[in-house]
C-alpha cells in the first residue's frame, strides 16, 4: 500500500485532481467528507456533539446546524478544542478503518487541505500538491464558486503560501492552466503512484 497526502491552497483544484485518481483507481480518504459522517442523524458522533453543546445546535430536521455551530467555535477557542476533541478521533479511527479495508496493492490518497500548515507530510510515504497561482485560486474561487472576493483573500491568507506547499511536495501538479492540461499530468502521477505502490510491496 502505498499512502499519499495530497494537498493543494483552496481552489487550486484538489477535489478535481482527487476525483480524476479516484477513475483512474486510488482509494480515497476525504476528511472533509468523514468529518461531517461522523455527525449525521443518529451517530454516537452526534451525540456527543449535542452533549457538548445543547440542543440548540440542532436544526429542525435533526441535523448539526453547522452555521451555528461554526458562530460558536470560531468566537471562542475553547469552544472549538471541546468540538475538535470530539471530532477529529473520530475521522481518525474511520480513516484507519478505510484504510484497512483497502488492499495491499492500493494506492491510498487522502486529501488533506492543511497539510503544510499542520506539518503532516511525515504520515505518509508521499505527497502531491496540486499548484496554482494565488490570482489563479482566487479568479475559480470567486468566478466559478460564487464565493465574495473578501472571504476568498481571507481563506487563502490563512493558509500556507504557494512556496510553502511546495517546500513539502514530493510530486507537483500544475493546475494553473486549462482542465484539458490537467488530465494527462493526473494520469502520469498516477502511474508513478501505481509503479511506487509496487515497489513498496516488493
Ligand atoms: P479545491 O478542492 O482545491 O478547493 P476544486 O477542485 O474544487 O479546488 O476547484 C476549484 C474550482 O475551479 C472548481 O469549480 C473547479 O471546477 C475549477 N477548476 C479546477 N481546475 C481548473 C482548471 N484547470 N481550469 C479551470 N477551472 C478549474
Amino acid at each position: 500500500m502505498l499512502r499519499v497526502g495530497l494537498t493543494g491552497g483552496i481552489g487550486s483544484g484538489k477535489s478535481t485532481v482527487s476525483a480524476l485518481l479516484v477513475s483512474y483507481g486510488a482509494v480515497l480518504i476525504d476528511a472533509d467528507r468523514i468529518a461531517r459522517e461522523v455527525v449525521e442523524p443518529g451517530t454516537d458522533g452526534l451525540a456527543a456533539v449535542v452533549a457538548e453543546f445543547g440542543e440548540d445546535i440542532l436544526a429542525a430536521d435533526g441535523t448539526l446546524d453547522r452555521p451555528e455551530l461554526g458562530r460558536i467555535v470560531f468566537a471562542d477557542e475553547s469552544r472549538l478544542k471541546a468540538l475538535n476533541a470530539i471530532v477529529h478521533p473520530l475521522v481518525r479511527d474511520r480513516s484507519a478503518e478505510l484504510e484497512a479495508a483497502a488492499g495491499p496493492d492500493s494506492v491510498v490518497v487522502q486529501d488533506v487541505p492543511l497539510l503544510a500548515e499542520n506539518r503532516l507530510a511525515p504520515l505518509y510515504d508521499l505527497v502531491v500538491v496540486v499548484d496554482a497561482a494565488p490570482e489563479t485560486q482566487l479568479d475559480r474561487l470567486v468566478r466559478q464558486r460564487g464565493m465574495p472576493e473578501d472571504d476568498a483573500r481571507a481563506r487563502m491568507a490563512a493558509q500556507a503560501t504557494r512556496d510553502e506547499r511546495l517546500a513539502v511536495a514530493d510530486l507537483v501538479i500544475d493546475n494553473d492552466g486549462p482542465l484539458e492540461a490537467l488530465a494527462p499530468q493526473v494520469k502520469k502521477v498516477w502511474e508513478e503512484l501505481r509503479r511506487r505502490a509496487a515497489v513498496t510491496r516488493g
